[in-house]
């Protein structure tokens, strides 16, 4: 196997037993396969990802695109792309296929790809090569005539799902009642909601109506210090490792912060800990950063003497720790990038990333920490043959997979989004 080969090939590869291994045998299928009513999130996502019910069903694409094979869709998305020009523009986000991220006008991380998306106010179509909540923000952002649109409406994110609107406002109302709303002397509020920008449209809004703010894996310690000149607690969600991180980092003491489980009573915890908690951790996590662990470090370490480990804050606690280095996706792109003599990386974040990495350093030795192929796998949903899909029936004048976020939910989400870029060192 060639070191430039893609995340698909190595898939296709180890499901013929030929080389390596996978988490799934059934990502080598086109996600065709799996689009058939969606009870699950399809093949390489944990048993504890559960799909929530109302999430969007991805109708079956026409069987001219499932059938061509890898070089004809290729041709038909670039062709497409040139017909339609400037009025679209393709974002692709760091997880995503080569197959997909070789026709992007834009490669980032979901903020990044939201912006980028603002800066091209002529393009009629975005099209959002990434996920669910990633469109959605998208549109939010957008300008009110242009048209957000996701491939492969079954591309969720089960992070983002771990956390719904009701049991979001059934929290917040716990709280609320135990802490009452009253500022202390120094005028600060009992709670502030922090939203991770992998949460959906509607809990960004519920942050903007409730004082509350946005953040991202690079900004998470920036907007836990705003939100603290606000506010004598936070309450964090969806993902856990990402806020205790953070917190850690900032000082605060792991008996302080709580967490809270959707389905329980004062989310499992008695109001004495509730009173005491700094951040309060909503019980999400990410599937594909939960696969780490310190056996692949210390094995890293064994193999690779001098080894530079980075991993991702959605990591659990004892990883990141662990660890040389942690920070977003941009913020390991950036170590790799500067990185003036050859040398070993061992990075603990989504393999197609990784894998990118290793193809475009071709003097550093750079693996994924997980051995096992597991992409995201609603990442992974957004296959060319969706693409080609969309891009041709905009050529042909039709609008496919639009994301349309209501109104009075972008005005909330905004105001959450604004504190956030406010908040920023300018
Ligand atoms: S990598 Fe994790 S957080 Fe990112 S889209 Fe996939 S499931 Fe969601």
């Amino acid at each position: 196997m060639t070191p430039t080969a893609s995340v698909n090939e190595r898939i296709q590869l180890a499901v013929k037993g030929v080389q390596g291994s996978t988490c799934d045998t059934e990502l080598a299928k086109g996600p065709w396969e799996f689009d058939k009513g969606m009870a699950e999130y399809g093949p390489g996502a944990s048993s504890e990802d559960h799909i929530p019910l109302g999430a969007p069903v991805q109708a079956q694409i026409p069987a001219e695109y499932r059938a061509a094979s890898d070089e004809v869709l290729q041709e038909r998305i670039r062709a497409a792309k040139a017909t339609l020009g400037d009025d679209v523009v393709i974002l692709g986000h760091f997880y995503q296929r080569d197959e997909i991220v070789q026709h992007a006008d834009y490669l980032g991380d979901s903020f990044q790809l939201a912006v980028a998306a603002k800066g091209h106010p002529n393009a009629k179509a975005i099209v959002f090569c990434g996920v669910h909540f990633m469109a959605e923000t998208a549109d939010v952002l957008s300008n009110d005539d242009q048209a957000v649109i996701l491939p492969n409406l079954a591309a969720g994110c089960s992070m983002a799902d771990m956390a719904d609107s009701a049991s979001v406002e059934e929290c917040w109302k716990q709280l609320t009642e135990i802490y009452g709303t009253e500022p202390n002397a120094e005028g600060k509020v009992p709670v502030i909601p922090v939203t991770y920008m992998n949460s959906s449209a509607a809990l960004k809004a519920f942050c903007g109506r409730n004082g509350g703010i946005v953040c991202t894996s690079s900004n998470a310690a920036t907007v836990l210090e705003w939100a603290f000149e606000r506010a004598e607690r936070v309450l964090f969600f969806p993902d856990q490792h990402l806020g205790r991180n953070t917190a850690l980092a900032m000082g605060i003491a792991l008996e302080q912060m709580p967490l809270w489980w959707g389905r329980k009573a004062l989310g499992g915890n008695d109001e004495q800990q509730l009173r005491d908690a700094k951040v309060i951790l909503w019980n999400g996590f990410c599937s594909v950063h939960k696969r780490f662990n310190v056996g692949q470090i210390e094995k890293a370490r064994q193999d690779y003497p001098g080894v530079r480990v980075i991993v991702h804050p959605e990591c659990p606690m004892d990883v990141v720790q662990a660890a040389d280095e942690y920070g977003s996706t941009d913020y390991i792109r950036r170590a790799v990038e500067g990185a003036t003599e050859p040398s070993v990386f061992a990075i603990g974040t989504e393999v197609n990333m990784v894998q990118r990495l290793a193809a475009q350093y071709p003097q550093h030795t750079i693996f994924c920490l997980d051995p096992v192929i597991c992409p995201c796998s609603t990442m992974y949903r957004i296959h060319p043959a969706y693409l080609a899909w969309v891009l041709e029936e905009l050529v042909k004048g039709n609008v496919v997979n639009q994301i349309v976020v209501d109104q009075a939910v972008q005005a909330d989400a905004k105001v959450a989004l604004e504190r956030m870029l406010a908040a920023l060192p300018k």
